[in-house]
Parts: C-alpha cells; sequence; structure tokens
C-alpha cells in the first residue's frame, strides 16, 4: 500500500513556534514502525514557516511575503534536520522534495517529480515534501498543504491520504462552541451541506483550516481514493487507521 500523511504545523509545533518534540519523536516513530511492516509511506509536512519564526525568537508570524518566505528557509533546514534525526533513529533514510503549484502543471516537471518518488520508495527511502515556500509567490502557490498533498496522492496513485490536524475530524458543528457537536465518522459525498460545516479558520500559525481539508477530499474522492482527517495529537491513531478502528472521519473515494 502507497501512503500519503499530512502534518500540519500545529501538530509539529507549539504555538510559539518551537518544535513539539514529543509529538515529533513519537511520529516519526509510528511512521517507521508503519514503513517497517510494508507500507510505502509520503509525507507531507508544513511547518517550515513556523519553524523558522520559533528559531528567530519572533512574537508572531510576519505578514508580508519576503519575511514569511525567509522564515520558511530557515525553518525548512530545521524540519529536514529533525526528520532525519529521528528517522535515522530507526534506520530510515529521508529525501526533501520541494514543489511549486507550477510544478503540478507542467507536465515534464511533474513527470520528473513521479519518476524521482518512485526511485525514492524503490529505494526504500522516505520522502518528505512540503511547498517550495522560498520561491511561491501567490501566482504559483498550492496555497496550503491539505491541496499540495492531495495532488500528490491523487497523481502517484497513492491507495490513501491521511491528513493530520489538530482536530478529530469533521463535525457536525464547531466542537470548540457547540458542546453537542458530534463527530461524522463516514463522508460519501462533499454535499453543499457537509461544506457548509467547514469553518475557515486554522490555528494561529497554520494556513489550513477544514475547508481546504474538504477541498483535499474532493481531490481524493474524485481520484477513487479514500482520505482520512484525524488527530495527530496521538501518532497511535495511525494504527487505529490501518487496523480498522474507528479513527477520524473517513471520506470514501468514488467507486468504492
Ligand atoms: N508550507 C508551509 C510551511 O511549511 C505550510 C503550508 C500549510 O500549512 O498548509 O510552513
Amino acid at each position: 500500500m502507497r501512503i500519503v500523511i499530512k502534518v500540519g504545523t500545529s501538530t509539529l509545533t507549539y504555538g510559539n513556534g518551537n518544535i513539539n518534540i514529543r509529538r515529533m519523536e513519537n511520529l516519526c516513530k509510528v511512521m517507521s514502525d508503519l514503513k517497517n511492516s510494508g507500507l510505502e509511506i509520503i509525507l507531507v509536512s508544513s511547518g517550515a514557516i513556523a519553524m523558522g519564526i520559533g528559531k528567530l525568537g519572533l512574537k508572531e508570524k510576519p505578514g508580508d511575503i519576503p519575511s514569511k518566505q525567509a522564515a520558511a528557509a530557515i525553518g525548512q533546514c530545521e524540519l529536514m534536520y529533525i526528520y532525519d534525526k529521528l528517522f535515522q533513529e530507526h534506520n530510515h533514510t529521508v529525501a526533501q522534495i520541494l514543489m511549486t503549484g507550477a510544478d503540478f502543471e507542467n507536465e515534464e516537471r511533474f513527470s520528473n517529480f513521479r519518476n524521482t518518488l518512485d526511485r525514492l520508495l524503490e529505494l526504500g527511502v522516505l520522502p518528505v515534501i512540503n511547498e517550495n515556500d522560498t520561491i511561491a509567490t501567490s501566482e504559483i502557490k498550492v496555497g496550503d498543504n491539505d491541496t499540495l498533498s492531495a495532488i500528490t496522492a491523487a497523481g502517484v496513485n497513492a491507495d490513501l491520504l491521511i491528513l493530520l490536524s489538530d482536530i478529530d475530524g469533521l463535525y457536525t458543528a464547531d466542537p470548540h462552541r457547540v458542546a453537542d457537536a458530534v463527530l461524522i465518522p463516514e463522508v460519501k459525498e462533499i454535499s453543499a451541506d457537509i461544506m457548509e460545516l467547514a469553518g475557515s479558520k486554522g490555528s494561529e500559525l497554520a494556513t489550513g483550516g477544514m475547508v481546504t481539508k474538504l477541498h483535499a477530499a474532493q481531490i481524493c474522492m474524485d481520484a477513487g481514493m479514500d482520505m482520512v482527517i484525524a488527530n495527530g495529537s496521538n501518532p497511535n491513531i495511525l494504527y487505529d487507521i490501518f487496523e480498522g478502528k474507528p479513527a477520524g472521519t473517513r471520506f470514501v473515494g468514488k467507486g468504492k
């Protein structure tokens, strides 16, 4: 099975941009174990901007694009350094791939991306993908890693996309405000009603929210692939997903 796992900024870092060491250690351990069990794993990781902010000791996320790009350039090194170190502990090798929206749209570049990715997987390597924030301004930006991970998963014929976030899944109402909001375990169609359930706000340092996750779900479902949104605060949830236990919200691919 080929799995794409997307990890959001809020899962990897604290609100001040410093890395959440316990979370990252557990996450890399569980992913290493799943890889040992024979799964092909492609990781799409956010967190570069937040880690750059943490490293620079900035009080808040900068508003202007060059400062965000500078933070991303600093944080991306930190991110890969940590992944390299943590996966190495379990004998796994990581590779960095940075993409822009234009790379996905250009046939030749996209085919180069796929070829590299295929070879890395054949070599047993764990590819870690992020948007190339240094290059990507609004015209060529995918914009958020939810969408980027869905385009990647569909493009490399993955069997499943898992979005690990700071929320358990899709709820019948905003669980932060409505006490009796209930988690929806399965969605077969992204109807207007489902779309309406998505608020628009992510956490302080993150980019996506439920809206981008539903867009990602639509891309996966159209490609005939399932997508799961689950809470990354306990990385063991990844085991639950593969053991068929209740975990987050599953969006069922068309024709399944
Ligand atoms: N590429 C951005 C980063 O690494 C994150 C985009 C997103 O959170 O979706 O900080």
